[in-house]
């Protein structure tokens, strides 16, 4: 099959109304009517097979994960996301694998209405995918990281570490004896649920925000360099699934939850007096959301340990080009 046809099969969508895309999928690029009164609010991330996942993942995970990265990077700027460009780059044009791919891809951008408005399709040797999600905010009302102030609450949504223990899990590395929670921790890696609405509802109320990519350490320390601050934050607060919990020993959980990437929970910064706000916010999207300490003046970013004594982590968080791997 070639590429025109390949696109029409997998990627061309039956038109959605939606009346902010003149043109879409078909020329030689996309047309769209921003809303009146909105700001545009763009991001995109490359997912390469071998460095962000592995080889023979489902490819209907591979699509989640690279849609699901873009938005949680949107919910991060409290922004709507609406539109989305897909760059494919593949070594050969396997059908179950495309449909798989497209299934996946479109099962959770229709979960947020999103249109797929355009995209480019190369063949080369490692599995490529890039994916750029466009959204709108009101003006003025993007969340960034450096709004943080001293004495503002710190917080982050659902449970950390699940998706490091995940990782571990889907190479072999650990075993977890317990099917119901080996398939939470395999769904939590595999199918990241990105905080979107918790971001939406944000937007008037946090001070800073940022989504946990590259573990809890190292993305709280991105707010405070922003912003000027420091932080500090109690390991006993930290919010750990059970099946964390069951899998790992403590030592073990907190350190996971702290500095293993690829949560993609929001970490984010409310003024003390508008805590209860959050708590609206947790019933009405269903979300937990977690106070694990608080923004200081300085300081940089002290971890306090179950024993009450300050933590040291040797390994501040994922990165994805270590030695080893360049
Ligand atoms: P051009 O040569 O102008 O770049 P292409 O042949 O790459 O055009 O693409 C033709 C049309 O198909 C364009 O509208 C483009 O946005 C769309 N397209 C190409 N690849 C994809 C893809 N993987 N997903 C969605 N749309 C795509
Ligand atoms: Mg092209």
């Amino acid at each position: 099959m070639n590429e025109f046809a390949l696109i029409e099969k997998y990627f061309q969508q039956p038109a959605k109304m939606d009346e902010a895309v003149k043109v879409g999928i078909g020329d030689d690029a996309a047309v769209l009517n921003i809303p009146k009164d909105q700001q545009l609010v763009v991001c995109v991330d490359t997912i390469v097979s071998g460095t962000h996942f592995f080889y023979d993942a489902p490819p209907a995970s591979i699509a989640h994960q690279a849609l699901a990265v873009n938005l949680s990077d949107m919910a991060a700027m409290g922004a709507k996301p609406c539109w989305f460009t897909l760059s494919l780059t593949l070594p050969n044009n396997d059908s179950a694998w495309l449909k798989e791919f497209s299934e996946g891809l479109f099962a959770l951008a229709n979960q947020y209405q999103l249109s797929l408005i355009g995209g480019d399709t190369t063949r080369g040797k490692r599995i490529s995918v890039t994916i750029q999600v466009l959204g709108i905010t009101p003006p003025g009302l993007e969340i960034l990281r450096s709004g943080a102030k001293a004495h503002d609450k710190i917080y982050v949504t659902g449970t950390l570490g699940d998706s490091g223990l995940g990782y571990l899990l889907a190479q072999g590395a650990i075993k977890i004896s317990s099917n119901a929670d080996q398939q939470y921790i395999s769904n939590r890696y595999f199918y990241t649920e990105p905080r979107v609405s918790v971001g939406e509802q944000l937007r008037d109320l946090a001070t800073s925000c940022i989504d946990i990519s590259d573990g809890l350490a190292a993305d709280l320390s991105h707010i405070l360099t922003a912003s000027k601050k420091g932080a500090i934050i109690y390991t006993e607060k930290l919010p750990l699934s059970l099946a964390l919990k069951n899998s790992l020993d403590k030592k073990m959980a907190i350190e996971m939850a702290l500095s293993y990437g690829d949560d993609y929970e929001l970490c984010f910064t409310v003024p003390a007096e508008r805590q209860i706000e959050v708590e609206q916010i947790v019933n009405a999207c269903k979300v937990p959301c977690t106070c694990i300490g608080e923004i200081t003046e300085m300081g940089g970013l002290q971890i306090i340990g179950d024993d009450n004594k300050p933590l040291h982590l040797d390994h501040l968080g994922w990165e994805h080009f270590t030695d080893e791997q360049k």
